[in-house]
């Protein structure tokens, strides 16, 4: 029986092609993993009649442990996102993102070692939402109004914003235990609370007493309002350390660290619960990319060594990194979006499984 069993979700658009390489990265590097291959998305609908079957959720639950590819959300319209579902499913409320520099890579700069910790289930991305001229909707304005909260237009469409107590005090307190088993030296909260005073401001308010909790713990904690925290994040990437931040402005963030390390192609992530983790990359499905062998699986294969880490395989994930650090430091055999921030042209880039193969030669 292998070591580990994972569950392993390719999803769809380049997903498949970055798990395939992530899996080989992962076994070269000797790890005893055996695969529990199944699929969400678009492509699984006509077989089970949604997009996220029962059969996916039950898989994740047994092993604790899941890696998937990115899976395409229709816009505007059809099913709801698979990967908020997966989340909210299992209770997913972590999202970890660490952005760190990568030479080599063509960031803008190289001194970046940014964790971004994403509350991940609340806030606008609870899927509460209501219609434009939906009975439900009109029957939110005229409470909204008569109870005095305000005036809302009748002809809007509304999404709710729900932030709690108890889910604002798990986010921070991970955030900090985090820095603490991580040796990092200070937390930030991010939100918007002059505004939002009843959202953001609670989660403000319980960061705080949070943070009083690790008072002793040596770990420094300040807050800062989402908007400054994006200016001064471009201006002076190097003074943040664990930014702890409500669903939506992680999720905005986050992208905003990806480019400041150079691209999504290199950024990875972790959904992480109270009984299970999976593992992604930030960035999505491009289906521009897809079955073409151009992009970038670094996000995937580094999100694997957070999976690694996850599962006590320390000096595989130390390895996997070093050799991404050396392929990509070195800058021959890189996928096309490396190159192109490196020399301004894709000329003389590799495939995805090419760069896969130079990081297995490394191991
Ligand atoms: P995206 O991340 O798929 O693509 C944005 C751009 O980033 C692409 O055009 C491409 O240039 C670049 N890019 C992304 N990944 C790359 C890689 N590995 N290598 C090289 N370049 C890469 O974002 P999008 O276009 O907004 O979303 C496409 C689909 O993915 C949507 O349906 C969206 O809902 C979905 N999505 C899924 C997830 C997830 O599965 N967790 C996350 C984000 C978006």
């Amino acid at each position: 029986m292998a070591k580990h069993t994972v569950t392993l979700i390719p999803g769809d658009g380049i997903g498949p092609e970055l798990t395939s390489a992530m899996c080989r990265v992962v076994e070269a590097a000797g790890v005893d993993i055996a695969w529990e291959t199944v699929d969400a998305g678009a492509g699984v609908v006509e077989e089970y009649g949604t997009p996220l079957p029962a059969h996916v959720l039950e898989s994740i639950r047994r092993n604790k442990v899941a890696i998937k590819g990115p899976i395409t959300t229709p816009i505007g319209g059809g099913f709801r996102s698979v990967n908020v579902a997966i989340r909210k499913e299992l209770d997913l409320y972590t999202c970890l993102r660490p952005a760190f520099s990568i030479a080599g890579s063509g960031a803008r700069y190289d001194n970046i070692d940014i964790v971004i910790v994403r509350e991940n289930t609340e806030d606008l991305y609870a899927g509460i939402e209501f219609a434009e001229g939906s009975d439900a909707a009109l029957e939110l304005i005229k409470f909204a109004a008569d109870s005095g909260a305000g005036i809302i237009k009748p002809d809007s469409g509304i999404s709710l914003k729900p932030i709690s107590i108890s889910g604002t005090q798990r986010i921070v307190r991970y955030a900090f235990d985090y820095a603490i088993a991580n040796g990092r030296k200070k937390v930030t909260a991010v939100h918007k609370a002059n505004i939002l005073k009843m959202s953001d401001g609670l989660f403000l308010k319980v960061a705080r007493e949070v943070a009083a909790e690790y008072a002793d713990s040596g770990i420094e904690f300040e807050d800062y309002i989402v908007d400054a925290t994006c200016m001064q994040l471009v201006l002076h990437p190097e003074w943040w350390d664990v930014l702890v931040l409500p669903n939506l402005y992680g999720d905005i963030i986050s992208d905003l660290a990806a480019g400041l390390i150079g691209g999504l192609g290199i950024a990875p992530g972790a959904n992480i619960g109270a009984d299970c983790a999976v593992f992604e990359p930030t960035h999505g499905s491009a289906p521009k990319y897809a079955g073409k062998d151009m992009a970038n699986p670094t996000a995937e294969i580094l999100s694997a060594t957070l999976m690694l880490r996850h599962l006590g395989e320390t000096e595989a994930a130390d390895r996997i990194l070093a050799a991404v650090r050396t392929v990509i430091g070195r800058g021959e055999k890189v996928t096309y979006d490396i190159r192109r921030s490196v020399t301004g042209s894709t000329e003389g880039s590799v495939g995805t499984q090419a760069y896969a193969d130079a990081l297995i030669a490394e191991l």
